[in-house]
């Protein structure tokens, strides 16, 4: 089931450095790409159905074209690697195992773009990842890969890293926008949508890092090869986090398009010390859950996601196994969102806190029925009140958690129910 296209050459010994890198094909389709119009470039990468691989799966050829034309501004390409989604591990390994694939990317892309100037945010904690993407880096603009003439083309990319500071809003495309010019990580109203007015107010692209790293492939087999891979709609390969209750958590790359529970059984090995499964979270934690009989039907594709009513994510899959408390699991996504909320918007600041203090009254063994269908409630309430999604990235799967197990929430009630003896008592 597994392939091999970003992940080539993940296991080939200090393939991050630039000599390895070379010898494996690194860089060699760059006259190919300045002999191409940047709009052909746009061209090849729209066929090849190259969908953005940091969440929302929107196509990174169509994004590209939002540009506006000739606004006399510079463009920016900033590539996204906050990577903060719990459960997510898949950037990572690029950044560390074949940086200069990434780097490639960005000179596709700024060509493709008239974009010099490119910045990647990465997450704070990446401190292993900043070290050897810098050092790859250096190692490109001394090649003369990188700087004033791209591999001697008459074409300047410029390259800068810029290190978050731990804050998971951050990946928001503005709060991420927003840190880079030096000010408090806070998401902005929308529109205006960066692509118009984004980093310094100037045209902005904003791709994830697997997208990114997508583009040397096509470049070099072309859109077809790419499509060869994965769903008529969802083209391609995916580097999936398994982690949870399985037998060989880990990540792998897969066509997409592929079963679910194939994958869990096939590649992670299957739900862990032979106990049931009792639901699986597809995409990161801000995905709905899937129920057992849910994830039967369903396929690793942006629209069985959708036809699941839930999402495809950033391929971050946890497994959960029939001994998972989902109250307490709830309780802990709670915590993380609310902690994380930037605190500019009434319903997240405080609806966030609020349903927080609901559940763990419902825990604590002091809540009612009537605190489960608050609870319920405050999700409908939250969702899309808000200037970002963070809040309902906390919404989307606690309300999925308390429709497909409520009982487990009403238990917590029913148990601590004084009894009728007890109620009359004195
Ligand atoms: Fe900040 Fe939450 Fe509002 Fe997003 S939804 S802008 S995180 S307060």
């Amino acid at each position: 089931m597994e392939v091999r296209i970003l992940s080539a050459k993940f296991d080939v010994k200090n393939s991050n450095q630039l000599k390895t890198a070379l010898k494996h094909g690194a860089y060699e389709n760059l006259d190919k790409l300045f002999a191409m119009q940047p709009a052909e470039v746009i061209e090849e990468v729209k066929k090849s159905g190259l969908r953005g691989r940091g969440g929302a799966g929107f196509p990174a050829g169509v994004k590209w074209g939002f540009l506006p034309k000739d606004t006399g501004k510079p463009v920016y390409l900033t590539v996204n690697s906050d990577e903060s989604e719990p459960a997510t591990f898949k950037d990572r390994y690029i950044l560390v195992k074949d940086p200069h694939m990434l780097i490639e990317g960005i000179i596709i892309c700024s060509y493709a773009i008239g974009s010099n100037d490119t910045y990647i945010y990465i997450r704070g904690e990446y401190t292993t990842q900043v070290k050897v993407l810098q050092e790859a880096i250096d190692e490109a603009y001394k090649a003369g890969y990188l700087g004033e003439k791209v591999a001697g083309h008459d074409y300047r990319v410029d390259v800068t890293v810029h290190r978050g500071a731990g804050a998971y809003v951050c990946g928001e495309e503005t709060a991420l926008l927003e840190s880079i010019e030096g000010k408090k990580g806070q998401p902005r109203s929308k529109p205006p949508f960066p692509a118009v007015a984004g980093l310094y107010g100037c045209p902005t692209i904003i791709n994830n890092v697997q997208s990114i790293a997508s583009l040397p492939f096509i470049m070099k087999e072309g859109a077809d090869a790419y499509k060869a891979y994965g769903t008529e709609k969802s083209p391609g390969t995916h580097l999936f986090g398994i982690s949870g209750h399985v037998e060989k958590p880990g990540m792998y790359e897969l066509p997409l398009g592929l079963p679910l529970l194939e994958v869990i059984d096939k590649v992670a090995g299957g739900v862990w010390k032979g106990r049931k499964l009792k639901g699986v979270i597809p995409g990161g934690s801000s995905t709905p859950v899937l129920l057992p009989e849910e994830a039967a039907t369903t396929t690793l594709d942006y629209e069985s996601m959708a036809e699941h009513k839930t999402m495809f994510g950033s391929g971050g899959i946890v497994v959960l196994d029939e001994t998972v408390n989902i109250v307490e699991l709830v309780q802990n996504l709670i915590n993380f969102y609310h902690h994380e909320s930037c605190g500019q918007c009434t319903p997240c600041r405080e609806g966030l806190g609020w349903m927080k203090k609901i559940t763990q009254k419902i825990l604590k063994g002091e809540g009612s029925m009537a605190d489960v269908d608050l609870l319920r409630e405050l999700c409908d309430n939250i969702e899309m009140k808000t200037v970002c999604v963070l809040s309902a990235a906390c919404t989307m799967p606690v309300r999925s958690y308390l429709d497909k197990f409520r009982h487990e929430f009403e238990a917590y009630v029913t148990e601590n129910e004084p009894s009728v003896a007890e109620a009359t008592e004195e």
